[in-house]
């Protein structure tokens, strides 16, 4: 673990959670406290443990920010407390990110802490549009400046000839409401006004947009296409490199905000092959799994066992191990429902085969599952209709889950709710309703996705509006139905 009560000062990157660095990650993950940024892309918060505190320093509607003397006090304060506090800036914290006054307070308290560099933004928001910052053959220097500062207009006070004249590739940071005075200033300062100009708001994440022009157009350009913070104003011979669609912005669901239902707690493949293909997505809700203790009496030897998932598998070996029996003592024969749970029998050395295979039945199946079939016996009974049925673990909702829908919703990013089966539409209304939610007003704003009758007519009894079902209920029918069409308005707030 690591150290004793220590501040993590961690730049989160422009956007894009891939762009964590690994350092970050790992600090993240043994996080007993979470202060993030508003420009911190909320699902990095679902890599942190199940009972982090999450605390949120930007602006909420209707509430002010958390200013900055009050995080200092709480960094020292849960710092003192001995505890690992992350600190989650955009970008790198120590380009405008202020994590200098923190240091300072820290340090005066005589609290531990460290500093884990980011991708910046004006970096990486470039690289995502097809930009080198300093490409050979346009750029032989970069500047990072702050296009708002401490004068009394907001202005940035810098040396404007200096900066027209000496350097090729400038990234303003902050500037847009004073694009206006920045292009001015360049182009007074003897900047030819054909310079080329790139804006790039939200980079690197699905709501990338960009915008090119020289420094005499783009002023009217961001304009007329309502161009806002955060963005980067990218000026130099670099900035005409981007050509069209990026490789990022090409990727075929480059743009679509999904929240995939989930039913258990591992990350789903499909949610993995989504984001392959561009997708920002929210697996919801985030489960834990509560285990059972078996007892003896819950491992007949002399039965034919099935296990419904890979997880009953491990709570009945760990049973085993508790109540000291021998694996050797087991005479039945095992049975896995799906390839996986077949395989983590597999990796204990027991044969198994699918449950589908199973063709003697002189013994009462005995089938271990999580709570959610309990209530099955119909189905259950298809596997056989003579058997017991033991519990050996529950999915528990992780309640900081609904810190990260919350936000996800108020910064509009879901734009589309996939339910890959029934459970799901339970699961993800649940987590909904403790957000304040409905299924039908957010089903207003974001179009919902069925795999099949049995989802759809489970979201229809809880109040969607299911906007599709699909024609197969497979990964390729979903990418094709993606596929089809833009997603329509993302979530507005309630
Ligand atoms: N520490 C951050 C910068 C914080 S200042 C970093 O290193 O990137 C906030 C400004 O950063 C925004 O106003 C915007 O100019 C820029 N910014 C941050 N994230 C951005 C993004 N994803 N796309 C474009 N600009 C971004």
């Amino acid at each position: 673990m690591g150290k004793q009560g220590c501040v993590y000062l961690i730049g989160a990157g422009p956007g894009d959670i891939g762009l964590l660095t690994l350092k970050g990650y790992t600090y993240l993950q043994r996080a007993d406290v979470v202060l993030y940024d508003r420009l911190v892309n909320p699902l990095l918060l679902e890599w942190a443990p199940p009972q982090a505190e999450f605390i949120y320093c930007g602006k909420m509607p209707k509430k002010h920010i958390l200013r900055q003397e009050a995080i200092n006090d709480l960094l020292v304060q849960h710092g003192l407390e001995g505890k690992n506090v992350v600190r989650l800036k955009g970008g790198d914290p120590s380009v405008f990110g202020r994590v200098g006054e923190e240091v300072e307070v820290l340090k005066n308290a005589g609290v531990a802490y460290e500093i884990v560099p980011g991708i910046t933004a004006g970096i990486g928001a470039a690289a995502y549009a097809d930009v080198p910052v300093t490409h050979r053959e346009h750029s032989h220097s970069f500047a990072v400046i702050t296009g708002h500062d401490k004068s009394p207009s907001g202005e940035p006070l810098i040396d404007w000839q200096a900066l027209a004249k000496g350097i090729d590739t400038i990234a303003f940071y902050m500037g847009l409401a004073n694009l206006p005075y920045i292009a001015d200033q360049l182009i007074s300062h003897g900047r030819s006004s054909e310079t080329p100009v790139l804006l790039i708001q939200w980079g690197t994440t699905g709501k990338q947009r960009t915008l090119q022009g020289s420094l005499a157009t783009i002023v009217e350009r961001a304009k007329a296409e309502q161009f806002k913070n955060p963005a980067i104003i990218l000026v130099g011979e670099v900035s005409k490199l981007k050509k069209g669609e990026s490789w990022f912005e090409s990727q075929p669901l480059f743009s679509q905000h999904l929240l995939l239902g989930r039913t258990n707690e591992e990350p789903s493949e499909i949610g993995e092959h989504l984001r392959d293909k561009g997708a920002e997505v929210f697996e919801f809700p985030r489960m834990q799994v509560k285990k059972y203790r078996l007892t003896e009496a819950n491992m007949a030897t002399d039965r034919d066992l099935l296990f419904l998932s890979p997880a009953s598998v491990e709570v009945f070996f760990e049973s085993l191990q508790r109540n000291k029996i021998d694996i050797r003592t087991i005479q039945g024969n095992l049975y896995g429902l799906s390839k996986k749970t077949i395989m983590a029998l597999e990796a204990y050395h027991c044969r198994a085969e699918e449950i589908a295979d199973r063709t003697s039945n002189d013994s009462r199946l005995l089938i271990f599952g999580d709570t959610s079939w309990a209530d099955l016996e119909e189905e259950r009974e298809r596997f056989a209709l003579e058997h017991d049925f033991i519990i050996t673990h529950a999915y528990d909702r992780v309640h900081q889950t609904e810190h990260t829908f919350s936000r996800l919703r108020d910064e509009e990013r879901i734009d589309t709710i996939i339910f890959p089966n029934a459970r799901s539409v339970e699961t993800v209304t649940a987590g909904l309703q403790a957000c304040g939610e409905s299924p039908s007003v957010i089903s207003r704003h974001a179009r919902v996705i069925c795999f099949g009758g049995k989802s759809k007519q489970a979201a229809t009894n809880a109040g969607y509006s299911v906007h599709t079902v699909l024609a197969r209920p497979s990964e390729d029918a979903l990418f094709e139905e993606l596929l089809k069409k833009e997603a329509p308005h993302a979530v507005v707030l309630s």
